[in-house]
């Protein structure tokens, strides 16, 4: 349903189905209606005018009646083409799905014997295979969907390699699924929208070679009408009675330019990248639409937000990603940012550079201040001077940020040569330093390799030297250590910890494990949907949490040595976003909620260096300020 809504969105591929429905219900409907027969002649009446008696569409040159064998010949001139385009369809793609999943000698054998109907015109190929079966409808049938047989075979495979080696056909093969079923149920389904792509961008195509054929008279033999032949009939009389080539002329432009339109709409449609929206291309930087004036921030710090607003607008929901969030790092501090999956993290810090994808993403108010600078609303221009050079980025899944096509090494020196103009040489220099200084064994020949041939932790070093390439300011790493194991992922914390001790960098550190926090960082503020719930020295909320959720999130870590206890899991799951209740998002899940609780906005209440948004904390911040 949803494919056909997406191609009626497309107004000329929508015009193009409604013309091509038309003619193909004439076509099937041609043996009921009342017409004359096609192929008997009446050489008294020949070349009658349009709307002659009798004859709507008038007669040809032996006064066959013109509309009736315009409908008969439409019909056969559809059904060749798209037999001959399921023929080719079928036969190419099952040649290109076994030759790229098997791959080797397979492969070689298939494709040479393509390559080898490629080397000729395929039009001349059609006509070698035309003469030498014979002519006539069924044959050029044959020969066109010989010829397009390497168009398919070719497509298919390219994608068919690309599917075969993906984890889930891995996954189906550890199964012990046979070859035959794991065609048919893991990369048929895959392949089928390729198919049906280039079938529809090719049926017009075939149509007019099958017509080309039988214009030459190798096609459809007399008097059997097919639009080719028509035309080839009615060459003769082109300058003196032109009508008789017209009517079968315009059918064919009818025919393939509206199959053509559709199967424009259908690719656009059934691509599933173009489907989500993706049509759009996010913009350089995110959208800001600021109502309220510019706060002055509160804090100091390198990296200061104030009231920072992110959200993602979709049709008419507004997800509020980011609601209010302030929060700042001083050099060579650690500043962590922890909460649930969900509640906003990850958007937070792409906010600050203006990465999160626009559309949806939309920067509704607040400031992000690097040293003075204000970086919401700054020019895309000046984003881009500080991305990566004075704010640099660590993200979670270093596989996915690092390009798998260059040696990581010729990735740090491009990593280094945006920002500053130093010779190549230099530059390798450089990336060669920065490995070894994030402790990668032997760097200068680890500088060389792809990062396929890197273990996780190992690549996640190199994004770590990335970030590290052009010594920033300020370093957000966005989970950097979830997907490694516990060794590496504490290498890596220890890392981080030098590196901001020895350069002074300030690190905002997002992560959903506490432990993780209390190994690194000095501040930590915690998030549940879109705010900051708590905020204070690490130790000081590991030792008496304040908010109910803080000391949840807490509980749910274990401690080592510390004797058995009972991990409480938080029961239920962090709010939508998009439907968030006046009060505390927290109070559904809460032990302590009250009434008041969800009437009122909460507000973020200051005492000393901590800070908590709930009515009943769990420590009483103000005493021990006092204290
Ligand atoms: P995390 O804390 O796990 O990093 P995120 O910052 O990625 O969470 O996401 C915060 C919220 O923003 C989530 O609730 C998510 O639903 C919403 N969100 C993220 N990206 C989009 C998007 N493209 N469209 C709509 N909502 C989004
Ligand atoms: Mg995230």
């Amino acid at each position: 349903m949803k494919t056909v809504r997406l191609i009626f969105r497309n107004r000329l591929a929508a015009a193009g189905l409604v013309v091509l429905g038309i003619v193909v219900l004439l076509a099937i409907l041609t043996p009921i209606l009342p017409l004359a027969d096609p192929d008997v002649t009446n050489t008294a009446n020949r070349f009658r005018p349009v709307f002659a008696e009798g004859h709507l569409l008038g007669t040809d040159h032996l006064g066959r009646d013109l509309l009736s064998r315009l409908l008969w010949g439409t019909r056969l001139s559809l059904a060749v083409g798209f037999a001959a385009a399921v023929f080719a369809a079928v036969i190419g793609a099952g040649f290109g799905i076994v030759s790229g999943y098997f791959g080797g000698a397979t492969d070689n054998v298939i494709m040479r014997g393509i390559d080898m109907l490629m080397a000729f015109p395929y039009i001349l190929l059609a006509l070698a295979i035309v003469a030498a079966l014979g002519p006539g409808l069924f044959n050029a049938l044959i020969a066109v969907a010989v010829v397009n047989i390497p168009f398919f075979a070719r497509n298919i495979r390219g994608v068919t390699v690309g599917i075969a080696h993906k984890e889930f056909v891995d996954a189906a093969r550890l199964a012990g699924l046979s070859h035959t079923r794991i065609i048919l149920s893991e990369i048929l389904p895959n392949v089928i929208p390729v198919i049906v792509i280039a079938m529809s961008t090719t049926i017009g195509w075939m149509i007019l070679e099958t017509a080309g054929l039988s214009f030459l008279g190798l096609g459809s033999q007399p008097p059997q009408a097919d639009l080719g032949s028509m035309l080839g009939e009615a060459r003769g009389a082109l300058i003196t009675n032109p009508l008789t080539s017209i009517v079968p002329g315009v059918m064919i432009l009818v025919i393939v330019m509206s199959i053509n339109l559709l199967g424009d709409g259908v690719r656009d449609a059934l691509d599933p990248r173009l489907r989500s929206g993706a049509l759009t291309r996010p913009r350089a930087a995110t959208v800001v639409d600021r109502r309220a004036p510019v706060p002055a921030p509160r804090a100091e710090g390198v990296l200061t937000m104030t009231d920072l607003e992110t959200q993602f607008h979709v049709g008419a929901r507004v997800y509020r990603a980011v609601n209010k969030v302030s929060l700042h790092v001083a050099p060579g501090e650690c500043l962590g940012v922890i909460g649930e999956s969900g509640s906003g993290k990850s958007v937070t810090a792409l906010s600050v550079m203006g990465l999160v994808a626009s559309p949806p993403g939309v920067i509704t108010g607040g400031s992000v201040r690097f040293r003075d600078a204000e970086l919401i609303g700054a020019t895309y221009g000046r984003l881009r001077e500080l991305r990566g050079d004075r704010v640099a980025y660590i993200f979670q899944d270093p596989l996915a940020t690092l390009h798998p096509l260059y040696r990581v090494g010729d990735q740090l020196v491009e990593a280094i040569r945006v920002h500053h103009r130093i010779p190549r040489a230099e530059a390798w220099d450089r990336a060669v330093a920065l490995l070894k200084q994030v402790r990668i064994p032997n760097p200068e020949s680890r500088a060389q390799s792809y990062p396929h041939e890197m273990s996780g932790g190992m690549r996640q070093r190199v994004g770590i030297a990335m970030a590290l390439a052009n010594d920033p300011d300020v370093i957000i790493a966005d989970e950097p250590t979830t997907a490694l194991d516990v060794t590496v992922q504490a290498q890596i914390l220890s890392l981080l910890d030098d590196l901001r001790r020895e350069r002074g960098l300030a690190i905002v550190f997002i992560t959903h494990d506490f432990g993780v926090v209390a190994q690194l960082c000095d501040r930590v503020a915690v998030m549940y949907a879109g705010r900051i719930v708590e905020e204070g020295p690490t130790r000081a909320v590991l030792d008496a949490p304040a908010h109910p959720y803080t000391r949840r999130l807490i509980a749910c870590v274990p401690e080592l040595g510390a004797g058995r206890r009972r991990l409480e899991a938080i029961p239920g799951l962090p709010p939508a976003v998009d439907r968030l209740e006046p009060g505390c998002a927290f109070a559904p899940r809460c032990l302590k909620t009250e009434a008041v609780c969800v009437t009122r906005e909460i507000g973020l209440a200051q005492a000393g260096n901590r800070a908590v948004r709930c009515l009943f904390p769990e420590t009483d911040l103000k005493r021990e300020a006092a204290e």
